[in-house]
């Protein structure tokens, strides 16, 4: 809800007919709003006239007895009409067409929209936003961001990351639910904007609705009857036709917003597509944006995937469907007469879509003074769903042996191809063990001029951290090698529900912990075998083995055997 609240309706309200906050929602009228004079007043300041304090008060109160009606029914134990009504109520006051300027520490925007959505039935904590502020201004009741430069913001904060952007009814709404803050505003007034407001360098502060790749769902609106009630007892003085237009005005749309579990055919050796497309079609994010696009011609992979995707929308759970038009157009790389390899198949994937949607691009080493500036660069160069979601970055430091200098280069990763730690008894294979493996710091056998002294070193001592944690994380466990023979790697590997990377990240890197999300799993030896995948799908676990989709009843998930790749989602 609040991570996705892009596409607003656009609504004709009484504000904008008085001409005094002509402010949309999106970014094109935010941003020419600004250029105005006439700039919406914020509540904690001046009020322009009395229409709109009268409005305001009344916003205010509508919004004080909605709270406390949702807390004397969470007192009462009637959580889930108190999570009816609450879920309903923010979804408007979010839709409401106004600037959105205050800011919300983003962890807890998700476990308050898991919360609604039911998905976690924690009560949400008190508001945390102290996170997002520097330690002297963290004590602070309220905090207004008046320019680009402003301090009292921790350097390298990103929206959808570290926070989010909510309207002004929206956070009268949820501070007064759940207390804490401070609270966090752009001062519009003093604000002459870009689109993306402040960019110092090192801050990067954009508007919530500015930006284009939001994660968006179409929400459930759902009022009960109850609620109907209690709109009805609220306004006693209302009459009877001004109710039922109130009620009507609300709809109700039982719209499923995630897939069902659907098979794919295998005609042939598909096994290592169908198990990766189960993968990735539980990412939720990523079907919500693939959706999305619009139909072109020379986005085939994009559309295709789209195809599938409103093929398994619109497939009764349980049944099987055809993924042909993505087997024919991968015949070229992929040939159908022999098994292929799922990795291989996901990052190809996943890389056509992300070259269809940002263009064709060379990837070209270069200096930056340091990890974030690198990052912010990738980033702004590809603005796209899969870097979004896949991406991550890490930096090698090697050491010079002759001028003791260390130096740093970063890039990007998709995935991480983790060699499996061989251990010689017990043949178990720990994945944490295989990360600090990977991660762990390396005498190399690499001819390495040092920027500094100009020394060639012949061998340099490097290691690698994580310096962007992506939001979801691909494991690749290479179990298939080519030297000294080709073979598979048939040990078990044990890995964890909850991952936490820490360790491997460097120290100012703050969300590292990750929650299984998917697993495929290659059974069988190196030429042939089979691939089958377990993903979720409406918070639920399901085995799938090509056509055939099953419960995973006993959460075979947790301990597979053959797991190949490992995909963990961000906490
Ligand atoms: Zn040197």
């Amino acid at each position: 809800m609040f991570i996705c609240c892009k596409t607003k309706p656009k609504k004709d309200n009484k504000q904008q007919k008085n001409g005094s906050t002509a402010a949309n929602s999106d970014a094109e009228s935010l941003k020419h709003s600004k250029c105005e004079e006439d700039i919406h007043k914020e509540p904690f300041q001046e009020i322009g006239n009395k229409t709109q304090l009268t409005e305001k008060v009344k916003k205010l109160q509508e919004i004080q007895n909605k709270v406390n009606r949702i807390k004397t029914y969470r007192n009462q134990g009637n959580i889930n009409l108190s999570i009816d009504i609450e879920k309903s109520f923010v979804t408007s006051l979010i839709e409401q067409d106004l600037p959105t300027t205050y800011f919300v520490e983003y962890r807890w925007a998700v476990n308050y929209t898991k919360f609604l959505e039911r998905i976690i039935q924690d009560v949400p904590q008190t508001i945390n936003n102290d996170k997002l502020l520097t330690e002297e201004n963290a004590q602070k009741e309220q905090v207004i961001i008046k320019s680009e430069k402003d301090t009292q913001l921790l350097p390298g904060l990103q929206p959808d990351r570290h926070y989010v952007l909510l309207n002004e009814n929206s956070w009268i709404f949820i501070h007064l639910m759940y207390g804490g803050g401070p609270t966090i505003m752009i001062n519009l007034e003093t604000q002459v904007m870009s689109p993306d407001i402040f960019n110092d360098g090192q801050t990067n502060v954009t508007l919530h609705t500015a930006n284009p790749s939001k994660i968006s769902f179409e929400p459930i609106i759902e009022i009960s009857k109850q609620e109907i009630q209690l709109l009805e007892d609220s306004d006693k003085s209302t009459n009877q036709r001004q109710i039922s237009q109130k009620t009507n005005s609300i709809k109700i749309q039982p719209k499923p917003y995630e897939l069902p579990y659907v098979g794919l055919n295998n005609p042939k050796y598909y096994c290592y597509m169908n198990s990766a497309l189960q993968c990735l079609l539980s990412i939720k994010e990523l079907n919500d944006s693939l959706l999305k696009q619009q139909k072109q011609q020379n986005k085939k992979f994009t559309m295709a995937y789209q195809d599938l995707l409103k093929l398994v929308q619109n497939s009764i759970p349980g049944s099987a469907i055809s993924v042909e038009k993505l087997q024919n157009m991968c015949l070229n790389k992929f040939k159908y007469s022999q098994q292929q390899d799922a990795h291989e198949f996901l990052l190809y994937l996943l890389s056509e879509i992300q070259e269809e949607l940002v263009g064709k691009k060379k990837y070209q080493k270069e200096e930056f003074p340091n990890a974030q500036q690198a990052w912010d660069v990738y980033k702004s160069r590809n603005s796209d769903i899969i870097t979004d979601l896949f991406a991550g970055q890490i930096a090698s430091k090697s050491h010079c042996s002759q001028c003791q200098e260390i130096s740093e280069g970063f890039d990007p990763i998709i995935d991480l191809n983790l060699p499996l730690l061989k251990k010689s008894i017990p043949r178990e294979i720990k994945l944490y063990d295989c990360l600090q493996n990977y991660f762990k710091e390396e005498q190399i056998n690499d001819v390495w001029k040092c920027d500094k002294c100009q020394f060639v070193n012949k061998s340099v001592l490097r290691k690698i951290q994580i310096t962007q944690t992506p939001k979801y994380l691909i494991l690749h466990l290479k179990r298939f090698t080519q030297i000294p023979k080709s073979q598979k790697i048939i040990d078990e590997v044990k890995y964890p529900e909850i991952l936490d990377i820490k360790e491997f990240c460097e120290e100012n890197v703050e969300y590292t912990k990750y929650a299984l999300k998917g697993v495929i799993s290659h059974m069988g030896q190196l030429n042939g075998g089979h691939y089958v995948a377990y993903a979720q799908r409406q918070n639920q676990w399901y085995h799938f083995d090509d056509n055939i989709v099953t419960k995973d009843k006993n959460n075979q998930h947790l301990s597979d055997k053959g797991a190949y790749i490992i995909l963990y989602e961000q906490q």
